[in-house]
């Protein structure tokens, strides 16, 4: 039977209490001695070293994974010193083996950060654990060296500045940050006092800051972010935010502290720009309320001056058709007419600019009267039967049973019905149908529905949502829809919000229109919930 030699190298777990050892020793018989012993307990022994140069040749060259140094090498450098050189170079394990315990070799061999210390003579079981904690103190001197570079690299590229001190409030750790904010480098101002570095001035006095340093203070708040002026190297001041807190040991004794910051300039330019922008804002908002209250007054006193001619030449132009000045032909009468249609056309309009800057300036006076809806709204339709008559178009009105007096301003709710009528039977050609229904509301207790509806040309849904809104036009219709303003909806809209009520539409284009007015019998004491009218619509749709 052949045996092979295994020359690999076992995996690391089977090895791991059996590092490659590197046996520093001046006297040669000793040295051997410790490669046997070492070899029998089933350790691999890379090499042996006499010296201390020799020592420092075989770390490098033999991949040891931890070195038995005796202290007295003899000539040279000691074991001590040669154990630092190595060090310098490379991080391994070095455990040392003398036969002196004085207090000052043992003092010496402390500094220089052993990781295990063995007397001769030693018995294997001394050697084996010296070894096995010598190589578990080093890998746990490389967890916390990874650790803390980890910590390191981390604190060094936050964005923010930070700064700890040790317990005088000396410079201790500086980040990149904290020199890109501040213009010192983190060689300038470790050791330095934080006071000579961090000097901070009160950001509205711009004198000293009294309670920079509150941190060393007692009953200060950990966390509290203070916003100050800091006062760079090159004698520049910037705005910053800043944090401080103590960093405490595990009995709660200070250790320093720690500062963390941020240069807020940005911030303070882009405060500044919004607060102008602000103040700017609200002067042209007070230019244009003092513009439009202008205008305003302007379109009331423009529309009471030409109101009053207005209904003058009506009147003048009735007076003449009737054959009071004389004679008049058919022509004649038929042009009289068309200026008497144009007249009504221009008092419409000036009614309804007068009534939108009555709106607009809480001067739309309501005046509740208990009358009947049903009889109103009649007289409204009998009013139109003989414009739609004309027409050719068959207008109809249908007052269900159950509908009584309602609370009202009796003019406005005529004016909202009258103007739904109107455009009903303006945008609905010959042999169209256009009704209006009252009746008592089935889904809202005391609650009654106006409903105009006609077979007209309808609206495109994409102006629905804008048609109750001022001055809003379809611009897609025939010539009828651009005759007004844009107003009448609008005033609809509004004379009805005016009595706790709500309106809406349903159009079809090519269709018809319905139009929707909610009124509470006693608008005082309901209030039709928002969003109502839109349930309305669902409700009825389906
Ligand atoms: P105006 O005061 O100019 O008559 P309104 O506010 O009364 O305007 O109406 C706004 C727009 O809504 C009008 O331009 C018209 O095109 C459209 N509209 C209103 N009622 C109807 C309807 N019954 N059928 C079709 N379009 C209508």
């Amino acid at each position: 039977m052949t045996t092979t030699a295994n020359t690999e190298r076992p995996e690391k777990s089977e090895r791991e209490f059996h590092p490659r050892i590197l046996v520093v020793e001046d006297e040669a018989i000793v040295a051997c001695h410790f490669q046997q012993r070492l070899t029998r307990m089933g350790y691999t022994v890379t090499g042996l070293a006499y010296d201390s140069e020799q020592a420092v040749q075989k770390a490098s060259e033999t991949n040891p994974e931890l070195i038995l140094m005796d202290i007295n090498l003899g000539h040279g450098l000691n074991g001590i010193e040669t154990a630092m050189l190595i060090r310098k170079q490379q991080d391994l394990p070095i455990i040392y083996i003398t036969a002196n315990s004085d207090t000052d070799t043992v003092r010496r061999a402390a500094r220089s950060g052993p990781f295990g210390y063995i007397l001769k003579p030693f018995e294997d079981r001394e050697l084996e654990t010296a070894i096995h904690l010598g190589v578990a103190k080093h890998k746990m001197e490389l967890r916390l060296k990874e650790s803390e570079r980890r910590f390191n690299a981390t604190l060094t590229s936050v964005a923010d500045g930070l700064i700890a001190t040790d317990p005088d409030g000396r410079i201790e750790f500086f980040n990149d940050s904290a020199e890109i904010i501040t213009g010192w480098t983190h060689a300038d101002v470790l050791g330095r006092k934080l006071s000579d570095v961090f000097l901070l001035k009160d950001d509205g006095t711009h004198g000293p800051s009294t309670n920079v340093f509150s941190p060393f203070l007692p009953g200060v708040l950990p966390g509290d972010s203070r916003t100050v002026l800091l006062a760079r190297r090159d004698g520049t001041t910037i705005p910053i935010e800043y944090r401080a807190a103590h960093i405490h040991d595990e009995r709660q004794y200070s250790k320093g502290v720690v500062i963390s910051f941020s240069d807020i300039t940005g911030r303070r330019h882009a405060e500044e720009k919004i607060h102008t922008a602000q103040q700017q804002l609200t002067e042209a908002h007070q230019h244009l309320q003092h513009k439009h209250e202008e205008l305003q007054s302007f379109y009331h006193t423009v529309s009471h001056e030409v109101k009053t001619p207005l209904t003058s030449a009506r009147e003048f132009v009735s007076l003449v058709m009737e054959g009071l000045a004389g004679p008049v032909t058919d022509t004649q009468k038929e042009y009289l007419s068309i200026a008497q249609e144009s007249c009504d056309q221009m008092h419409t309009c000036i009614n309804d600019m007068l009534d939108v800057t009555r709106l607009e300036t809480g001067k739309m006076n309501i005046e509740f009267r208990t009358s009947s809806l049903a009889d109103l709204t009649r007289r409204i339709v009998t009013r139109q039967m003989s414009a739609a008559e004309r027409k050719g178009v068959h207008l109809n009105c249908t007052i269900k049973p159950g509908v009584g007096d309602i609370l009202m301003d009796e003019t406005r709710i005529a004016q909202v019905i009258g103007n739904l009528l109107n455009n009903a039977l303006k945008f609905t050609s010959e042999g169209g149908l256009v009704s209006v229904v009252v009746e008592p509301l089935a889904t809202l207790a005391d609650h009654v529905r106006i409903t105009v509806s006609d077979t007209g040309c309808g609206i495109h849904k994409k102006h629905l949502a804008r048609i109750f809104d001022r001055l809003y036009q379809v611009r897609d219709g025939d010539a009828s829809s651009r005759m007004g303003l844009g107003l009448g909806l609008y005033i609809c809209h509004e004379l009805v919000r005016l009595h706790n009520g709500s309106i809406c539409v349903e159009s079809v284009i090519g269709q018809g229109s319905t139009f929707y007015v909610t009124l509470p019998v006693s608008p005082k004491k309901s209030f039709l919930p928002m969003g109502h009218a839109n349930e309305l619509v669902a409700h009825l749709a389906a």
